[in-house]
């Protein structure tokens, strides 16, 4: 079937209304009105090709939310009408040990919900800028969150799991001081999963400007990140720094704030690599720089489920389709708190 969708042509053009076809649903599938899509920068790195192996044209958009239209015959945990999230994966082996740990973001054969290989035309993933979607029901999430929440539920699918994953693999709690870099998508819902989950939380930002805002996300402390002074105040304390920063920047400044043992966590993936890091700063503290991609399936689910049962949703601007090429350059400036969210409903013209 045919649907109308947002996407570009070459990592120099604007996106622009494309039309792309959508397979009938299989007797696994599930087919999905696509309500509400939010903006990712993983979504401008890649239709900008800049990360490697980009193809056009390429539909960006993983975090999808919107109400099952069909099922295949043999789909036993959905039925038209429920609410459903769809997020970065839509396809895996299922067979690996990644896949049945439920850690299919880890398998080798992971297909990303854009860019990723597939027997559908045009032989590649299209995401979720686009009126449907269809996909295997292992990769469908349950959303529990009431319906007018519902735009704002949409960033959850790759914001949320990015930071919720990550913040659980190193045990954020009560009595742990847990670091946010970057208060922008991801780093937003960061703040907001980490304050749920018990931990102390501090803020680092680049922008004077978010300095209340992030105390209302749940921060305790905000530090701006150039104040060398500012920084010096927390030498040695944390437990676990997140760094969700879309560029390149000198990682040692934060490697100095973690305590003995502790670990500096990139999920940010700028297209160029940080500068190294200064050994003596990760050995003298036994300290460590791990990396950490989305979150598997079940974990979503459970990421969506704690977050319905704690009333925590994204901070979001409504945007309409023609304005998607603006939004990106607004979320290149950090001029947005903090997701932009797609109205899917104005594909439609
Ligand atoms: P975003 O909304 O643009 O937020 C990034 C934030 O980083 C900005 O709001 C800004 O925060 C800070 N920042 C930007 N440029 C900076 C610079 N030059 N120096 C220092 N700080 C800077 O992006 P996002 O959607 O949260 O995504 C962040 C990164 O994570 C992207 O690279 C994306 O591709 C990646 N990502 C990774 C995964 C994964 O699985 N690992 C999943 C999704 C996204 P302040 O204004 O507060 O400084
Ligand atoms: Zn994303």
């Amino acid at each position: 079937m045919l649907v109308n969708a947002y996407g570009a042509h070459a990592g120099d053009k604007p996106l622009e209304p494309l039309r792309i076809t959508r397979r009938a649903p299989g007797a696994h599938d599930v087919q999905i009105d696509i309500a509400y899509c939010g903006i990712c920068h993983s979504d401008l790195h890649q239709v900008r090709a800049e990360w490697a192996g980009t193809r056009f044209p390429c539909v960006p958009g993983h975090e999808i939310v919107g109400r099952v239209s069909a099922v295949g015959a043999q789909v036993s945990g959905f039925k038209v009408g429920d609410l459903v999230g769809i997020g970065c994966i839509v396809d895996s082996c299922k067979h690996c040990p990644e896949c049945e740990a439920g850690l299919e973001n880890y398998c080798d054969g992971m297909v990303g919900t854009y860019n990723g290989p597939t027997p559908d035309e045009p032989g590649w993933t299209l995401g979720g800028y686009s009126q449907k979607i269809v996909v295997h029901e292992r990769f469908v999430l349950r959303v529990r969150h009431p319906v007018e929440q519902l735009a704002a539920v949409a960033p959850l699918l790759c914001a949320g799991i990015t930071t919720y994953s990550p913040l659980r693999h190193w045990n954020t709690g009560p009595g742990k001081k847990v670091g946010v870099v970057g208060i922008g998508g991801l780093g937003h819902m960061g703040i907001k999963l980490a304050h749920a989950m018990g931990a102390h939380v501090v803020a680092f930002t680049t922008s004077d400007s978010k300095r209340e805002a992030a105390r209302a996300l749940g921060a305790d402390e905000v530090v701006v990140s150039r104040n060398t002074g500012e920084m010096a105040a927390h030498a040695k304390s944390f437990d676990l720094i997140l760094d969700t920063v879309a560029a390149p920047h000198d990682l040692d400044v934060f490697l100095g704030l973690l305590k003995r043992d502790g670990t500096l966590t990139l999920v940010g993936a700028p297209p160029t690599p940080h500068p190294a890091p200064g050994v003596f700063n990760l050995i003298f503290k036994r300290r460590a720089i791990a990396g950490s991609l989305i979150g598997g399936i079940p974990e979503t689910q459970e990421m969506l489920d704690f977050c319905a049962e704690h009333g925590i949703v994204a901070d979001i601007e409504l945007i309409r389709a023609d304005q998607i090429n603006i939004a990106y350059e607004r979320m290149l400036k950090s001029d947005i708190k903090y997701r932009f969210v797609i109205d899917s409903a104005t594909l439609a013209a």
